[in-house]
């Protein structure tokens, strides 16, 4: 524990240690220090320096700081984990989503639209819109961002991606396995022979995690386990994008090489939700695309229920799920996917952590990394109860107080 009595020197770039006290709820994620799966405190306090959340306890019981924030009776809960997004892209696709509301299906197809897009796009626009997306993020409690490639598809436009978005996070995802590019309509498997050779090698050294979209009109099971093993031996760790649309091979790839997370799990075989409930690989499920789609839930009672690990997150795309709201995430998945604003809540930060293997994030404990979210609400329930709300109090990332 710091107190930090003493105050840095003038000009020292130390930032003070802060008192967050009169918090009426708060959202610990610790079950050793709160009650319930969600850790849960009434009157607390929580002591930050140097970036991390270095104290938390009742408020009567709290050490000095250097600063004090009161808090006001509100909600404080950890910084949203946001563990699949695919935010480096240019243009939109309003047509494309007014046309899909009027009646038409949607494929996986039209990420090609975004693809000519992205690399008629220059760097600069390009992580102009990246840092737009994130500050966007984080104006809504999002405080940890993962960010994907996928709409270069060549060696050059691919690697460009993964190097602007690791500028903004370092959770970056080499998907070049997105869908196959144009150039290659008439030869996928000559694309996958790229994807798995020397758009890999350009792309490794910006990524820490390998995607592929494993559906019908993307990649097959086959394909989806080439582009996983030769990511995983450049060093990379899977994630993979699993039964969206369809039934398929794509959960149980994840679950067989260890991948964290199995994201959409919209379509499931009992056997699928087994193989998620014995193993580590978390089931990562995504609204907002169902919802940008127009198509059924995937079901996260059933997952919760077969003992699954569970994060929400936003997908956040052009495409299908143009939203980076992670309570917009929450208040559907309570609404439409049998989940307790308990379960959601911490599905969308304890999950998500668990999706990125992170442990310094998505709770609030002595030495996590300080990233928290004050409602503007007395308790996290709220981002259920009061959906469409802007409930955002304050926003800290890393100790830093951003708004
Ligand atoms: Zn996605």
């Amino acid at each position: 524990m710091s107190t930090h009595s003493t105050t840095a020197a003038p000009g020292s770039p130390a930032a003070p240690s802060t008192l967050i006290t009169g918090i009426g709820s708060l959202v610990t994620n610790d079950t050793a220090h709160g009650t319930g799966p969600l850790g849960l405190l009434t009157d607390a306090a929580v002591v930050i320096d140097a970036g991390t959340v270095v104290w938390v306890g009742p408020a009567g019981a709290a050490p000095d700081a250097d600063e004090r924030f009161d808090a006001g009776g509100r909600a404080l809960l950890p910084g949203f984990v946001d563990s699949h997004a695919h935010l480096v892209f240019a243009g939109d696709r309003t047509a494309e989503f007014n046309a899909r509301m009027s009646g038409q299906a949607y494929s996986a197809g039209g990420i090609r639209t975004t693809v000519a897009a992205t690399r008629a796009a220059t760097d600069a626009e390009l992580d102009a819109n990246l840092a737009r997306f994130v500050r966007e993020a984080l104006h809504q409690g999002t405080t940890t961002v993962e960010c994907k490639s996928g709409y270069g598809l060549t060696v050059e436009d691919e690697a460009r991606a993964l190097r602007i978005a690791a500028g903004h996070t370092p959770e970056t995802t080499y998907l070049g396995a997105h869908v196959v590019a144009p150039e290659f309509a008439d030869d996928p498997a000559g694309y996958v022979d790229l994807v798995t050779g020397e758009m890999l090698d350009a792309c490794a050294p910006y990524a820490r995690w390998v995607d592929v979209f494993c559906e019908n009109g993307a990649f097959d099971g086959d394909q989806a386990r080439a582009v996983l093993t030769a990511g995983v031996a450049r060093g990379l760790t899977p994630r993979v994008h699993a039964n969206q649309l369809s039934y398929g091979p794509g959960v149980q790839l994840a679950v067989e090489l260890g991948a964290a997370s199995a994201d959409h799990c919209t379509h499931l075989t009992d056997e699928d939700v087994a193989a998620l409930a014995g193993s580590a690989t978390v089931a990562t499920l995504l609204p907002g695309a169902e919802f940008s789609t127009r198509a059924a839930y995937p079901d996260a009672r059933r997952l919760l229920a077969a003992g699954a690990t569970v994060a929400l997150s936003t997908d956040c795309n052009p495409g299908s799920s143009f939203t980076s709201s992670m309570a917009f995430c929450i208040a559907v998945a309570v609404r439409e996917m049998g989940m307790t604003p308990d379960e959601a809540v911490h599905a969308a930060t304890a999950g998500g952590a668990r999706a990125l293997r992170r442990s310094d994030v998505g709770l609030i404990a002595p030495g996590a990394r300080a990233d928290l979210l004050l409602l503007d609400a007395p308790s996290h329930v709220h981002l259920a109860y009061r959906p469409g709300v802007p409930l955002t109090a304050a926003v800290w990332r890393a100790g830093v107080r951003e708004l």
